[in-house]
């Protein structure tokens, strides 16, 4: 209720008296009818039928302006709850966002939490408004079922624990199989991610192309097919236990409610209730009966419904670990003495191989250190945790001696420039593809196409049909899509325009063609004057031309030094450099 007083107050007070409204009005109604009903029956035998009449018709009018009310009252109810809904919706969704950013990376790398996400983001933004609307159906029950009860008891007091106990084996019901219900789908949100996954696998635009060359699209439609079938199998089941004991208990209140139909009858043939009475009294049995069930029944929504709640809350509770020290030290700036990383070791959370493995290393502002070494050997893992997206086991990182653990996480991540293989393709306008890079820059200002120029991607973008504003990718109107080159020319001047002193560059130029790597590369020399910059490469053209080169192996560092020193210890780069230069060697002889 909380939530959705801080995401629409003016809507809650607005609905809250409509539902006083909506619950007052059958009690009035009823009221009404038991009169016209008697008057009419009067009239009959009046002498004067035309005053019989007059009075008669003020009634109706009175009661239709009730009707006419009423139903507005209900159109305003469905614009409310609309209204109301949609507010609720894009508020709890917006604290989902806030909170999504805001967890540690490690949370979207592990299953279990990304169930929790999952759930949270499935849930959470319907379930707070169905919360508002079984609230306000409550209060609704709840005065009309006072109304209609003050009125059964001037006739029998016995009724009225009649309709209270008639009502409650469905209550029953309902909380048992919403509990059934959350406790299915709390053990099978995995499987119904999964068949989230083959979905996306079958309609994402970035999937189509090896889909096809594969064929793979049938197997995929099948498996989906499948998995949906189990679930909603399951899911059937239990809508099906639970609708057969709704009907068992569904009886009983027919029962009773026709049951007190036949005595109220019984005492209008005896005399004791006039027509108009006997009418009334049946319209109350029957509101009450609907009301309490509603009542019920609400109750039972409310408790599905907070059930359900508990994923978003679930999800509220997931805490960063990477806490941001109480009293952070500035980021130094300039960096004098670089950044060095003393013994580190790391392993991932629930993974049984250590990533890194004791690795000390040393980068000096000036400096391009190259890392260097097979796939897995730990070299993203590296950055990683220099970024801060983890912390390391043992050992420390320091910048310019400071620990980086007592930097604030969020100034040391804007301090550095890191571009890692799977680099984002914005769809976005080319220009902002940039400028996201350093969104403190004026979007339209001439670094945006600076660092484009260093980067080589200012040719691309310039040849587009729209140049720098032109859409890149292809999901929204206009859009060009650019090759995997292009797009990295674009990602590494994002990286350029930064304003960082630790520059990483994981495989930059993986997709770049000799002369656009060779242009790249003399840029982050360039950029290398003042700052440290990492980069990860596999060519050893390029890694050749680093101050330093460090050698991982199975999270160790194996070899240090610079190309001459290296090549001079003839050992495992020297090895791998070689094989390389043979193989071009090969190819120029075959040319
Ligand atoms: P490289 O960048 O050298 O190819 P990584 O640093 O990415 O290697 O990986 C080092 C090791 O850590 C590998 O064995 C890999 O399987 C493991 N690893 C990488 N990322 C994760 C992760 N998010 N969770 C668990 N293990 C991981």
């Amino acid at each position: 209720m909380r939530l959705v007083w801080s995401a629409a107050p003016g809507w809650t007070v607005v609905s809250a008296v409509m539902a006083i409204g909506q619950g007052l009005l059958p009690l009035l109604g009823l009221l009404l009818l038991k009169f016209i009903v008697n008057d009419v029956m009067k009239g009959i035998t009046a002498p004067d039928k035309g005053a019989s009449f007059r009075h008669i018709l003020l009634l109706i009018i009175f009661a239709g302006v009730v009707g006419l009310v009423s139903a507005a009252l209900k159109s305003l109810g469905t614009l409310t709850s609309q209204a109301m809904g949609q507010v609720v919706a894009d508020y709890v969704s917006d604290i989902v966002h806030s909170k999504s950013i805001a967890v540690d990376l490690e949370y979207y790398e592990n299953s279990r939490y990304y169930d929790v996400l999952h759930r949270a983001q499935q849930e959470a933004p319907t379930r707070p408004m169905s919360i508002v609307n079984d609230l306000t159906g409550l209060a609704q029950s709840v005065i009309s079922l006072v109304g209609m009860a003050s009125l059964l008891l001037t006739l029998n007091w016995i009724i009225g624990v009649i309709v209270i106990f008639v009502v409650l084996p469905g209550a029953v019901v309902r909380l048992r199989f919403s509990a059934q219900l959350y406790q299915w789908q709390r053990r099978r949100t995995m499987a119904d991610r999964q068949s989230y996954y083959f979905h996306y696998l079958l309609t994402d635009g970035t999937k189509a192309k090896e889909l096809r060359l594969f064929g793979l699209g049938e197997l995929l439609r099948g498996w989906y097919r499948e998995l949906r079938k189990v679930l909603r199998r399951e899911r059937l089941t239990i809508t099906l236990k639970r609708s057969l004991a709704d009907l068992a208990s569904g009886v009983g209140a027919v029962l009773a409610v026709f049951g007190t139909f036949l005595y109220i009858a019984w005492r209008t043939i005896n005399g004791v209730l006039n027509v108009g009475q006997m009418m009334m009294y049946y319209g109350a049995l029957q509101t009450a009966l609907s009301s309490m069930q509603s009542l019920l029944g609400g109750l039972a929504s409310l408790y599905e419904d907070n059930l359900f709640l508990t994923y978003f809350y679930e999800f509220m509770t997931l805490e960063p670990h990477l806490q941001s020290p109480p009293d952070p030290k500035p980021i130094p700036r300039p960096m004098r003495e670089g950044v060095v990383f003393k013994e580190v070791t790391f392993q991932y959370p629930e993974t049984a191989r250590t990533a890194l493995d004791k690795v000390s290393l040393e980068i000096k502002p000036g400096e391009v250190a190259a890392l260097v070494g097979p796939n897995g050997s730990g070299k993203t893992t590296l950055v990683k945790l220099l970024c801060r997206l983890y912390d390391p086991h043992e050992g420390t990182i320091t910048v310019d001696g400071i620990d980086i653990r007592e930097f604030d996480p969020i100034l040391l991540r804007k301090s550095m420039s890191v571009i890692f293989q799977d680099y984002s393709q914005y769809q976005l306008s080319a220009r902002q593809n940039i400028w996201v890079g350093n969104i403190d820059l004026d979007q339209q200002g001439a670094a945006i196409e600076e660092a484009a120029r260093d980067a080589g991607a200012d040719e691309v973008i310039q040849g587009l049909r729209r140049g720098y504003d032109t859409m890149l990718g292809k999901w929204f109107a206009e859009g060009e899509e650019l090759s995997i080159g292009e797009w990295q020319k674009v990602a590494l001047a994002r990286a350029f325009v930064r304003d960082a002193e630790i520059l990483v560059f994981d495989e930059p130029t993986s997709a770049l063609d000799p002369t656009s790597e060779w242009k790249a590369f003399e840029h982050i020399r360039a950029l290398a004057k003042g700052r440290a910059v990492i980069l990860i490469s596999h060519r050893f053209s390029t890694v050749r031309m680093a101050d330093r080169i460090h050698i991982l192996e199975h999270g160790r560092i194996a070899e240090s030094g610079s190309h001459d020193e290296l090549m001079e210890l003839d050992g495992r780069y020297a090895r791998m450099y070689e094989l390389q230069a043979r193989a071009y060697r090969l190819d120029s002889e075959l040319e």
